[in-house]
């Protein structure tokens, strides 16, 4: 059995690259594992300062859309990372591990630092980001981390802050951990280019109503040079065709659309229509549950609260071990 630690921010509701990137591999592993998955919210306000009010609104959306897609708190402990403050602990012993050139390295944090347009004005918080998740996932003891590819520079740097940490201690308390990838490691945005995020304003997001998806469908990058329906098209770097790939599960008709489209005679917006009815219906069920569970708002933080005190109580232990190994005074 493993254990894992998976999360994400609450800087806006789950979209459809959190659906086939992460999520629909957490609701299988919850069922063998012992599963933890955090609402990063600590780790949101640190390219959100000033802005907590949209953070907090948006960890209920991103519990609500964990319940929707099965995450189940009674196989999974979900909870809040602000709950538990070991974590920022933890961070604070990692920082001294890691050094600057290090983490100016890392190709996530600097592509997020220049989409954000921070330049020298980025929060040195967001900077060493890395580090406390280095934090939550060595609190939980995970060895396996189902992500976006993305977060691959993230789980590069845990491990080597747990070998650095054991070497130096002479301890094996801490463990590494692997990366698990999705279907989808990396799931564009709609515009094309970046990956769809919740920050970048390129989201189709699982809460979506069917009007709204069909917008954001008919906004999708194709071929630009596919300019008249006569015109051969390509389907590689074509957003709507990448969508399709994924779920579309009607392959062979699909394989004679992809046909038809780089020979010419098949336009943008048929291939449109196929795609927002697929996504529509897919999202479907996990509407229905997601309605349900908003009617119940305070129950659901509730138990959110209650897990968290579950999941400090292994942070705690671990923090025990790390500061008897350093030879820090026990609380
Ligand atoms: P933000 O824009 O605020 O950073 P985000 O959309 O990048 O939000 P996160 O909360 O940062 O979402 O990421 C949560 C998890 O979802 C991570 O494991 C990340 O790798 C994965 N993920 C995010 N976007 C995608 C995507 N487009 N395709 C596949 N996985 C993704
Ligand atoms: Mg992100």
């Amino acid at each position: 059995m493993s254990t894992i630690l998976t999360g994400d921010r609450p800087t806006g509701p789950l979209h459809l690259g959190h659906y086939i990137g992460s999520l629909k591999k957490r609701v299988k592993l919850q069922q063998k594992h012992q599963q933890f998955v955090m609402v990063a919210d600590l780790q949101a306000l640190t390219d959100n300062v000033g802005n907590s009010q949209k953070i907090n609104d948006n960890i209920i959306e991103v519990a609500l859309d964990y319940l929707s897609v099965g995450i189940d708190p009674k196989q999974s402990t979900i909870f809040l990372q602000s709950l538990v403050p070991e974590l920022t602990e933890l961070t604070f012993h990692y920082l001294n591990l890691v050094t600057l050139a290090r983490l100016e390295r890392n190709p996530t944090v600097k592509s997020e630092i220049q989409s954000r347009n921070f330049q020298r004005n980025t929060p040195v918080g967001f900077y060493c980001y890395p580090i406390s998740q280095a934090a939550d996932i060595t609190a939980f003891k995970a060895d396996v981390v189902p992500v976006g590819a993305d977060q691959k520079p993230m789980i590069e740097q845990t491990n080597e802050i747990v070998k650095t940490f054991n070497r130096l201690y002479k301890t094996d308390v801490l463990v590494t951990a692997e990366c698990l990838f999705g279907e989808c490691p990396r799931l564009s945005g709609i515009h094309g280019k970046q990956k769809m995020s919740k920050s970048l304003n390129n989201a189709i997001f699982l809460k979506d109503s069917p009007e709204l998806i069909q917008k954001k469908v008919k906004q999708m990058y194709t071929d630009p040079n596919h300019l008249h329906i006569s015109d051969p098209g390509k389907t590689d770097g074509n957003v709507v065709f990448e969508y399709l790939d994924i779920f579309d599960e009607n392959t062979a008709e699909l394989d004679e659309l992809k046909k038809h489209y780089q020979k010419g005679g098949l336009g943008d917006s048929k291939l449109k229509q196929r795609l927002s009815s697929i996504l529509i219906e897919h999202l479907e069920p996990i509407q229905k549950i997601r309605r349900e569970l908003e009617k119940d708002k305070a129950s659901l933080m509730d138990s959110l609260i209650a897990s968290s005190e579950k999941a400090r109580e292994t942070a705690a232990n671990t923090l025990a071990q790390v500061r008897e190994v350093m030879g820090l005074r026990m609380l």
